[in-house]
């Protein structure tokens, strides 16, 4: 299986309930490995831009609002089929369609404030890992 990276972002909800650790211990445990990860505040500028193919839904607003609302943990996943594995681990967008034991199941607080962001595919994970990080912040 081919070795990918994959962004991923641990959400203000959850860093604001210190979950931080118990989110990326899901990742670890199944064989992903955190090759690159930062702390930090997003601003209106960057979140807007980060969910721009979102910009004509409704939540679109609301969902800049919630990623802006405390830090985030922004950091590149890597393994076997990281970009599907890791959205595995996640669970669904809705935590009340998410299948038991995923991330969304056990930490979401609303289809929103779900904890967690996965790339969905490989094209834009290269480019979701190129807005946060440079390629010499990648260990490899
Ligand atoms: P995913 O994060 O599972 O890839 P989407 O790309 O469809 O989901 O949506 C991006 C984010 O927008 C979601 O993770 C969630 O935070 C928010 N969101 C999606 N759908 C809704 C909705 N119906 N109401 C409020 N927020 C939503
Ligand atoms: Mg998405």
């Amino acid at each position: 299986m081919p070795i990918e990276n994959t962004l991923s972002i641990i959400k203000p909800d959850a860093t604001k309930r210190n979950l931080t650790g118990l989110i990326n211990a899901k990742f670890e445990k199944a064989g992903l490995k955190i090759i690159a990860q930062k702390r930090l505040q997003l601003s209106e500028d960057m979140a807007q831009k980060f969910y721009e193919v979102h910009k004509d839904r409704p939540f679109y607003n609301d969902l800049v609002s919630f990623m802006t609302s405390g830090p985030v943990v922004v950091q590149v996943l890597s393994g076997n089929n990281a970009v599907k594995l890791n959205r595995d681990i996640m669970g669904a967008t809705n935590p009340e369609e998410a299948d038991a034991g995923t991330i969304r199941k056990e930490f979401a607080e609303s289809i929103e404030a779900n904890s967690v962001h996965g790339s969905d595919s490989l094209e834009n994970a290269n480019l979701e890992i190129a807005f946060f990080f440079a390629a010499v912040e990648l260990f490899s």
